[in-house]
């Protein structure tokens, strides 16, 4: 790992402040402007602007601090826009990387068990093949002369200050299209359906997006980025709650009375599972290691009780469990009762 703090030259205890400040001094001594053509400068101004995005940032200067960032790369444009934030003017004109996009791929609760490898379909924009992405015929911008900025300058304290802005006339492209394409209509790109394979990793999460680098719209300045977005569709029989599944397990009064063995639908199957008498409604059966995969294992499956009470019986099973609503002394409506109770409302 490279030691950012002996980059800039200041040590590790240094305050904020003192770490722009040295990234100033050392930024503008190492500029490439000043030293045209030196690679070996070139190589340390990234440097000393790669110390600076992680040092000036608290988050990430803590993590440097604990070993814990790992080999992170910038591009080329990202720390030269951070040299130019920090000195408050703009570069030239920057090509633009394509616009990043987003795709949604639906799977089933059970792909989540081993992960799965699914084909995204979905559009981007690539460049026209009929005007070679140029969008047309193009002259270079009368105003700024084809370099996308324009200067003005001014008189400060440290001497003349050039201060750059984007072309308002060609919007800092440094050009203007004198005949469209008419396939693009001047546009330079064109929408093209794509298709590609990506692995949606074990237990991942409703709604959490897969980074696919270089998938996204094209750009002059290279590709945009594709989020692929997790749908699950919901199953028939099993609810996700984290890494654990929820069943619902309807059980009936005699049932759950005397016990019995049913079976619960597991991700790779029917599991049994005994439920022993006197399980009473809301009961919960924890089957550990039967949910959904997480970084430290596999959640849980819990089988929640719910007990039906039945909405008709036939004469018999009254008459049973009459018998036995005598035999534990629960008091009950006589037989006939609520029949008569009807009529009186019917009159
Ligand atoms: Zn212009
Ligand atoms: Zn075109």
């Amino acid at each position: 790992m490279k030691d950012y703090y002996a980059i800039l030259g200041v040590s590790r205890e240094a305050t904020q402040e003192e770490i722009k400040q040295a990234y100033r001094r050392l930024a503008r001594e190492y500029h490439p402007d000043r030293h045209p053509g030196d690679k070996a400068i070139e190589e340390r101004f990234k440097e000393i602007n790669e110390a600076y995005a992680v040092l000036s940032d608290p988050e990430k200067r803590a993590r440097y601090d604990r070993g814990l960032l790992e080999g992170q790369s910038f591009r080329e444009e990202d720390l030269f826009d951070l040299f130019a934030q920090v000195f408050g003017f703009r570069r030239g004109p920057v090509a633009p990387r394509g616009e990043d996009l987003e795709a949604v791929v639906e799977v089933e609760l059970q792909d989540l068990l081993e992960g799965k490898e699914v084909e995204v379909a979905y559009s981007r924009l690539v460049p026209c093949q009929a005007c070679g992405g140029q969008g047309g015929r193009r002259v270079a911008c009368p105003t700024c002369g084809g370099r996308g900025v324009v200067e003005s300058y001014h008189r400060g304290f440290f001497g003349t200050v050039v201060n750059r802005t984007a072309c308002p006339h060609c919007k800092g492209q440094g050009f203007l299209l004198a005949e469209a394409c008419p396939i693009c209509r001047g546009r330079g790109r064109v929408a093209r359906e794509e298709r590609v394979r990506v692995r949606i990793p074990p237990g991942m999460d409703e709604g959490q997006l897969l980074r696919v680098p270089g998938y996204g719209n094209l750009g002059p300045g290279g590709p945009g980025d594709l989020y692929v977005r997790l749908r699950i569709k919901p199953h028939p029989r099993l609810k996700r709650q984290g890494a654990d599944l929820i069943y619902r397990l309807r059980l009936g009064l005699a049932q759950a009375a005397l016990g019995t063995r049913v079976e619960v639908p597991g991700l790779k199957g029917p599991i049994p599972l005994d439920i022993p008498p006197g399980t009473g409604h809301g009961e919960v059966f924890e089957l550990p290691g039967e949910g959904l995969p997480h970084p430290g294992g596999r959640g849980a499956l819990r089988v929640e009780v719910e007990l039906t009470v039945p909405k008709k019986l036939s004469k018999r099973a009254r008459e049973l469990l009459r018998a036995y609503a005598e035999e534990v002394g629960e008091p009950v409506a006589p037989e006939g009762f609520w029949e008569k109770l009807k009529g009186f409302f019917r009159k």
